[in-house]
């Protein structure tokens, strides 16, 4: 387990967990049910967290946030290996692994 990421807002932890969930990094949010009783913690200690099950996965994390906050313009497209579908900002097929230049045309 590690922490990856703190944030003030829960819509901004839960839309980061989707996001890794979806490129296949296992990650949850914690510190959600402190919301209600933050009184006498220090802000930073009560903010919503972004954990990673996985620490050999962060770089990984990191790249995919980093995608999804920088959202490359551009068509969908489907990887050749396995037929999945994705958002152009993913340069690799998130379910096997294929490169997108490899994986379309
Ligand atoms: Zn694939």
């Amino acid at each position: 387990m590690k922490l990856l990421l703190r944030t003030p807002s829960l819509v901004h932890a839960a839309h980061c967990e989707n996001v890794l969930r979806a490129a296949g990094i296992q990650a949850e949010v914690r510190n959600t049910w402190l919301a209600g009783a933050a009184g006498d913690i220090p802000l930073q200690e009560s903010a919503p967290q972004v954990w990673i099950l996985d620490d050999s996965t962060e770089a990984d994390a990191w790249a995919v946030l980093n995608a999804a906050a920088n959202p490359r313009p551009g068509p969908h497209w489907q990887c050749r290996h396995c037929g999945e579908w994705h958002e152009a900002q993913f340069a690799a097929c998130w379910r096997c692994g294929q490169p997108q230049d490899q994986a379309a045309g």
